[in-house]
């Protein structure tokens, strides 16, 4: 089968290469009918992620068929379609047993990591009974998809870290996929003024149509300065990071009001400073972490309901086939105005 693999920093190939096979009765696996690539993908063929090992195949999000399955599986059998989570848990451990997935004792995130991931014709995808999803019927499969990583992390990390409430003032800094899941998935608990910050103007814009009542635009204007004028001084109940540099968690540190939350969603590569001298004295919580993935079946049900809409985030797509060209307009996001791609089997 052909596989997409990591070879090194600035190293990928598509290359030919042995199919999975059951390695353990738990396993299960699944032929891939769609995936997609992730910024944390980008960040691994960067060398930001050593743990990944030269010869792995990337990716941790996609939706398949089941083509084979092992003999202590027992919530899916060959020909199931599935959706594929990018957290592999065994719901047997104690992290587990309180939902905590991202840390997994047999888990947590390994796929495209530390075994072969999606980006491939097929993926063996461990403790499959607990780590697979059965798809409803009819449901829209591109936006399937986008509920393997970016929908409950940004739920989860952003929205319910966070704590958003009714009729809150929340800020979103990063327009990306994940702030873009963070803006849809915020709406469930109807924040009266969702503020989004970028630098990209072609994503503000997508922005305000999926429901952001203010746009700023890093570069053009001062976003801590006009968060603070939209909030009469008072700053946002609950401010997002969803970027992951220094800069981005710093302009969270100067916009959460008194009582307010930061949650972190980016993936940090570097150290930031956190300003205790100011934020002391003003009750707020800052909450970070990695996805759990808890959330999947409620998004399921949601997205079934027609009150999520996350197709919406794919602006491109791609044969497996091509999927080297697929990076290449990924990796360019802001000249290509992509948000999520789709890469088809
Ligand atoms: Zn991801
Ligand atoms: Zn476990």
């Amino acid at each position: 089968m052909k596989a997409l693999v990591y070879n090194g920093p600035d190293q990928k190939d598509w290359v030919e290469k042995e199919k999975p096979s059951i390695q353990k009765p738990t396993d299960v696996i699944v032929k891939i009918t769609k995936t997609t690539i992730c910024g944390t993908d980008l960040h691994i063929l960067k060398g930001d992620v050593p743990t990944v090992e030269p010869g792995r195949t990337l990716g941790h999000e996609g939706v398949g068929v089941v083509e084979k399955v092992g003999d202590a599986v027992a919530n899916f059998k060959p020909g199931d379609p599935v959706l594929i989570s990018c957290i592999t848990s065994c719901g047997k451990c104690s992290n587990c047993k309180r939902q905590l997935y991202a840390h997994c004792a047999d888990g947590g995130w390994i796929l495209g990591h530390t075994v072969d991931g999606t980006q491939a014709e097929f993926v063996r995808i461990p403790h499959g009974d607990n780590s697979l999803y059965p798809i409803p019927e009819g449901a829209d499969e591109e936006a399937l998809v986008m509920l393997s990583d970016i929908m409950p992390t940004g739920l989860e990390m952003g929205v319910q870290y966070g704590g958003v409430k009714p009729g809150d003032t929340i800020a979103i800094i990063g327009a990306g996929p994940v702030g873009m899941s963070v803006l849809l998935t915020s709406q469930f608990y109807s924040p009266a003024r969702i503020i989004m910050v970028d630098m990209d103007p072609t994503r503000l814009a997508l922005a305000a149509e999926f429901g952001a009542t203010d746009i700023i635009q890093v570069g053009e204007e001062d976003a801590i300065e006009k968060i603070m004028s939209l909030t009469d001084g008072q700053g946002v109940d609950v401010a997002i990071e969803a970027v992951g540099v220094p800069s981005t968690f710093d302009i969270c540190q100067k916009i959460v009001s008194a009582g307010g939350n930061i949650a972190n969603v980016g993936v940090h590569g570097t150290p930031v400073e956190l300003h205790l001298e100011d934020l002391w004295i003003k009750n707020i919580n800052i909450s970070m972490g990695l996805v759990c993935t808890n959330t999947t079946p409620m998004l399921l049900k949601t997205l079934s309901a027609g009150k999520l809409n996350p197709a919406k985030l794919v602006t491109h797509r791609f044969k497996l086939d091509d999927i080297l060209e697929a990076y290449s307009v990924f990796g360019n996001a802001a000249r290509e105005k992509a948000m999520k791609v789709i890469i088809n089997a």
